[in-house]
Parts: C-alpha cells; sequence; structure tokens
C-alpha cells in the first residue's frame, strides 16, 4: 500500500476525516440566511465519508453535489446517505478537486470543509469562483493561526507541512481579492478536534494495527498520527480550523 493507500484504508472508517461537528455546520449553514430557499444546488468538495454532506441534506432545501478523489469514502457517503430521509438528493462524483467537471455559474453553494488545504486555500477559493452563480456562496473550513504569535517550533512546522498556514485576516484578505465578500467566520472549539476526531482515531489505531498484523508500515503510520495529535494537545491554543463564509460579488 503506499502511503496515500493507508490513509483511505484507515480513515475510511472514521465518521469524519477532519475536526469538525455536525453543530459546527449547521451553524455555518444557518449563519448564510438561506434556509428558506428552495432547491438550493449545493457541491460539497472533498467531501470524506459525508459527515457534512448529512447535515447539509437533513437541513436545507438542496441538492448536493458531493465531491472526491477517493471511490472508499463516496462508497461509505451513499451508504449513510440510504439511510437517511433527503439521503436521494446527495449525487456523489469521483473527482479532484483541481480539475472539476462543472459548467460555469452551477452553484448556489460551495461547501468544503477540512479539504481546501489539499490544492492550497488561495487555489481553491480562486479556481472555485467561477462554478459559482452571481451572489452564491463559499463556505469552507481552513487550519489557521487564531493568536497574534506563536512559538517557533510550531510556526517551523507548519510552515514546512503547509506554508499557506496564515492568520484569520489574511486569509479573510485573500476572499476580497479573489472576488468574496466576507460574510462571516467562526474557530472550531475544541471538541471538534478532539472527541470528533482524535479521540476516535485513537481508539481505532489498536484494532487496526492487530488487524494489519502489526506490520512496520502500520506502526509508522500509526506513529505520524499520534505525532499529529499531540502537537495539537501541545499547542492547541495557536491554531485551529476556522469557517469562512462568503458571497461572490464579481
Ligand atoms: N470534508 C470531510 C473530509 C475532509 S478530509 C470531513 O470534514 O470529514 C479531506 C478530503 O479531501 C478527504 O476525503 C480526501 O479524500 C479528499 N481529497 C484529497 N485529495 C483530493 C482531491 N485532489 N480532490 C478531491 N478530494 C480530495
Amino acid at each position: 500500500m503506499t502511503e496515500l493507500e493507508r490513509l483511505v484504508d484507515f480513515h475510511k472508517h472514521g465518521e469524519r476525516q477532519g475536526p469538525g461537528s455536525a453543530a459546527q455546520t449547521l451553524k455555518a449553514l444557518n449563519l448564510l440566511g438561506v434556509a428558506d430557499t428552495r432547491g438550493l444546488n449545493v457541491a460539497d468538495i472533498g467531501c470524506g465519508t459525508g459527515a457534512q454532506t448529512m447535515v447539509l441534506a437533513e437541513n436545507a432545501d438542496c441538492r448536493i453535489t458531493a465531491v472526491d478523489l477517493f471511490p472508499e469514502f463516496l462508497e461509505r457517503l451513499r451508504d449513510r446517505a440510504m439511510l437517511k430521509a433527503r439521503g436521494e438528493g446527495i449525487t456523489t462524483l469521483e473527482a479532484s478537486m483541481d480539475s472539476l467537471p462543472f459548467d460555469d455559474e452551477t452553484f448556489d453553494l460551495i461547501w468544503s470543509e477540512g479539504a481546501v488545504y489539499i490544492m492550497g486555500f488561495e487555489e481553491g477559493i480562486r479556481d472555485w469562483k467561477r462554478y459559482l452563480k452571481p451572489g452564491g456562496y463559499l463556505v469552507v473550513s481552513e487550519i489557521s493561526w487564531i493568536t497574534p504569535s506563536r512559538p517557533k517550533e510550531l510556526e517551523d512546522y507548519w510552515m514546512n507541512a503547509y506554508p499557506q498556514m496564515d492568520s484569520i485576516s489574511r486569509k479573510i484578505s485573500l476572499l476580497e481579492k479573489h472576488g468574496y465578500s466576507p460574510v462571516a467566520h467562526f474557530i472550531l472549539p475544541e471538541y471538534c478536534w478532539t472527541e470528533n476526531y482524535y479521540n476516535p482515531i485513537l481508539s481505532r489505531i489498536p484494532g487496526y494495527l492487530a488487524e494489519q498484523e502489526n506490520s512496520a508500515e502500520v506502526r509508522a503510520f500509526a506513529e505520524s498520527e499520534r505525532e499529529e495529535i499531540d502537537l495539537y494537545n501541545r499547542y492547541k491554543e495557536y491554531y485551529s480550523y476556522v469557517f469562512y463564509l462568503a458571497r461572490k460579488t464579481s
């Protein structure tokens, strides 16, 4: 298995593939003020196994195209959708977020939780804008600095892992630069990382190691997951995911 295949194989068993919660997805949806709009056309980019897709389907009058690169995730999403009312409004699409097959001005709303970093925040918001109808909304969650300064070890780590790691105000400036009008932003609370994402990972690791016969490769994978979690536990006051809500203006 390649490193990427390993990631998918492990994370497909998760309820979600990044920090977040149903309550925070709903909060973002409510802040948009689209509750009374009928027939919203929505793209959910980097949907994973669909944690946020299900919340959107259940709380907005919409049809959703849920996009991910990995069919294993989309298969789980389809299983989840089948069990839910409104699940029939969800269509899955296996595609890469940097070459989407959509026509211009297709969507009322583009949603992307914990995924735009894969192509880079600036590239994502810039390239996806054309798929939005005029006045359409963009909602992305993006890892960001939440304090004005931070320890050098942490800064070095992130500059290496994700050079676009930046402050909330700079992220909002980028939205403005690329033709969006900022609507709101808020920081994901700690439980979105711990209870909803990292704790389930930690509890799945022993079983996964056993299932994979404790191979050196899987042990290295588990170690890298634990390192990420350890970094978060040591430095969580300095960074989090932040929801950014914006409207296409030009
Ligand atoms: N939105 C989900 C998943 C976030 S993790 C949640 O919050 O739980 C990031 C997701 O992006 C993963 O599901 C991963 O498979 C997907 N992804 C990775 N590279 C991608 C690409 N090039 N195009 C589309 N999706 C991609």
